[in-house]
């Protein structure tokens, strides 16, 4: 049995008269940049995630960079994030002008380890930036007890949590300004790159705005130098149609993680989940002793299973002008040989799941 990692061609499959009329829709109005669709979107996701506002742009990594210039951020200033991410958190970081420093991640959650963020402020800390990696939300009330102590902004990078939650507030609300990537793999993906900011602040929003798309409000009234980063219509459209089936997909994901917990938990290091969060499973990830030896059996099988990240952040080539040590981040660094993302997605047959089980059962049995 063929286990794709992602599969959106079977998501497709499922809506595709929906998805089919939106694009036609869209081509037939000419609404390719700016326009109703966009509109629409913007609106529907930010009443989802709970906000005043929601500003659709070019994709994630500059959702994260025009909100941290919103917010002042560059030359002589430090933003702290987690050093388990993908490089699209340090890189909006570094974009700004400003400097990026890791701190470790929790060996429990895979994120920024709340107990280490203090001592790595400065006078030049302007920002924390954590992440929900892989689905569940960052410890956000130390955070944000942190950041108020110290007079930081906080943003989160929502990019991999669309719907989670953290003691009931949705990711995107626990700080007052968060960042989403509706890049295709994402739990609510594009057919394309996109990307959206989501706050209650108006007047920041408007500030981000006008960012994205030159510095302007009206058509050739620039106000001062912006960039070129919008979410397009038709990207807007097919996000439209897909938000209305975001709840029913995160919920499979959901049964899926329950059922891998249950029958992997006695043989690996199933994913822990902190009290009073909906985890939304961007990501299922173990953690296994022979790591890569077990991803080769299962690739063998047809089984497709991915590593988030192979090279932590401060060890990429990178950011080795940091001059970082193993010891800097030492869960990180021993997190890196053991995790293993399985298959999980909305269109995962319970077959597909057994399938997955029976396999890493007898790689882990004969490795
Ligand atoms: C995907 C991702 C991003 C960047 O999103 P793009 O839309 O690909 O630019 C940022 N942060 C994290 C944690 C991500 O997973």
């Amino acid at each position: 049995m063929k286990i794709p990692f992602v599969d959106l061609l079977a998501q497709y499959k499922s809506i595709k008269e929906e998805i089919d009329q939106a694009i036609s829709d869209v081509i037939h109005d000419s609404a390719f940049i700016g326009g109703k669709y966009l509109k629409t979107f913007e609106q529907n996701y930010a009443n989802y995630i709970g906000t005043k506002q929601c500003i659709g742009v070019g994709n994630g990594t500059d959702a994260l960079f025009l909100t941290l210039k919103a917010l002042g951020i560059g030359k002589g200033h430090e933003v702290i994030t987690v050093s388990n991410s993908f490089i699209a958190t340090p890189e909006a970081i570094t974009m700004t002008g400003a400097k990026v420093v890791f701190v470790d991640c929790d060996i429990h959650t895979y994120n920024i380890d709340v107990q280490k963020i203090e001592s790595a402020i400065t006078s030049n800390t302007k920002a924390i930036l954590p992440v929900h990696l892989y689905g569940q939300p960052a410890d956000m009330d130390p955070i944000i007890e942190i950041a108020q102590r110290y007079n930081l902004h906080v943003v989160e990078d929502a990019a991999q949590a669309h719907g989670a939650e953290y003691k009931s507030k949705k990711a995107g609300t626990t700080a007052p300004f968060a960042c989403f990537s509706f890049f295709p793999g994402k739990n609510l993906g594009a057919y394309g790159d996109a990307g959206a900011i989501v706050t209650s602040n108006e007047e920041f929003a408007e500030k981000a705005r006008m960012l994205a798309n030159h510095g302007r409000k009206e058509k050739y009234n620039h106000e001062f130098e912006g960039i070129n980063s919008r979410l397009d219509g038709l990207q807007a459209a097919i996000l439209d149609v897909k938000l209305k089936h975001l709840e029913k997909w995160i919920e499979r994901r959901r049964a899926i993680a329950k059922i891998y917990d249950e029958e992997l938990k006695n043989i690996v290091i199933t994913p822990d989940v902190l009290p009073d969060v909906r985890h939304v499973y961007h990501l299922y990830v173990i953690r296994v002793k022979n790591r890569n030896r077990i991803k080769e059996f299962l690739a063998e099988r047809e089984i497709h299973t991915g590593i988030h990240y192979p090279i932590p952040l401060p060890f990429l080539k990178a950011y080795g002008y940091i001059e970082h040590k193993p010891e800097d981040f030492p869960t990180t660094y021993l997190l890196k040989d053991e995790i293993l993302s399985l298959p999980i997605h909305g269109s995962m047959s319970d077959d597909q799941v057994e399938y997955v089980i029976k396999q890493l059962k007898i790689a882990v049995n004969r490795l």
